[in-house]
């Protein structure tokens, strides 16, 4: 028997979010998909309609949907995709491509940090380091400094990434497991920056499980990369990722309820914790708990393999 569209009760429904006790038609759920992320960015006042907004896009599902969603929710903001070519091989390209794309397909403007050109080596590159067997870390820090490096280049002090209810509730359990505080607050909506010149980070899609990007890319046609990293591995994030997905079978609500009781924590948490004392990075000047900062040292350690 079809089952009708709960919203518009015309069109056949495709997606059940049991969440939400929906049956929804494809037009439907791409309405009620934008509705969650504009009602998110006004919750937590994440940004202005008139403010400029820099979007990190990888090129993967989440971050593609953001930056459509986005443009799609707040039609007058100035958006601006920002997008770090990594140069690994074969996968960068493609990455890049779709990038391309989507920003021409939004007629969004488009700012591209190319690490082997601008700073002489790949995430490759890592692979003769001691960092051969943890390379996402090594990335990680790389794409955190130079997300901040785009957003300066863009003018923008407002940075969006696409970290959607999987992640977050995933890597809240992760920091929970490993008495990990500080980083547990970091994963809160809307984080200040460290140093006064730095980024506002926001996360529009914090309401919004991981699924439900890919259903928007695919039903609002938007590019997104098709293929995985060579350098990606199975890690506890994606652990706890599928258990939240088993837990969610039984409790549809799981995730959700997870992350509206972790939100109230967070005041608590903040007062507990002790900030962490930080100086600027005697190199590059960002914020840094050490005379010379993570993504110093690591861009230090490749360029001395590469020699
Ligand atoms: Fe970087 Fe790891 Fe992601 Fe590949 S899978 S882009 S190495 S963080």
């Amino acid at each position: 028997m079809t089952v009708t569209c709960r919203r518009c009760r015309s069109a056949p429904a495709e997606v059940q979010l049991a969440y939400a006790k929906l049956s929804l038609c494809p037009n439907c759920f791409q309405e009620f998909y934008v509705n969650r992320v504009r009602r998110t960015v006004e919750e937590f006042k994440m940004f202005k309609p008139k403010d400029k907004v820099g979007v990190a896009v990888s090129g993967g599902k989440d971050s593609m949907a953001l930056l459509h969603s986005l443009k799609t929710a707040f039609p007058i903001t100035n958006f601006i995709a920002l997008h770090i070519d990594l140069g690994i091989k074969d996968y960068s390209k493609h990455c890049k491509e779709k990038v391309e794309k989507l920003a021409k397909m939004l007629d969004v403007e488009l700012e591209v940090f190319d690490l082997e050109s601008e700073l002489g080596f790949s995430i490759d590159d890592f692979r003769k380091t001691i960092y051969r067997r943890k390379l996402c870390s090594a990335c990680g820090t790389i794409k955190r400094h130079l997300f901040e490096v785009l957003a300066e280049r863009a003018k923008t002090r407002i940075l969006a990434t696409g970290h959607n209810l999987d992640d977050v509730v995933a890597t809240m359990l992760n920091n929970f497991f490993n008495g990990n505080w500080s980083q547990l607050v970091r994963l809160k909506p809307v984080l200040k920056p460290l140093m006064p010149n730095q980024t506002f980070k926001i996360k529009p899609l914090i309401k919004t499980p991981e699924e439900e990007n890919l259903l928007y890319c695919l039903y609002s046609e938007i590019p997104f990369r098709e293929v995985n990293c060579p350098h990606a591995h199975t890690e506890r994030l994606k652990e706890n990722k599928d258990m939240l997905q088993y837990l969610s079978k039984g409790n549809p609500g799981f995730r959700h309820q997870m992350l509206k009781n972790f939100l109230k924590l967070i005041p608590i948490l903040e007062k507990a914790i002790e900030k962490p004392k930080l100086t600027t990075c005697k190199i590059c000047g960002f914020p840094s708990s050490a005379e010379v900062c993570a993504f110093c040292k690591r861009v230090e350690m490749v360029r001395k393999v590469k020699k």
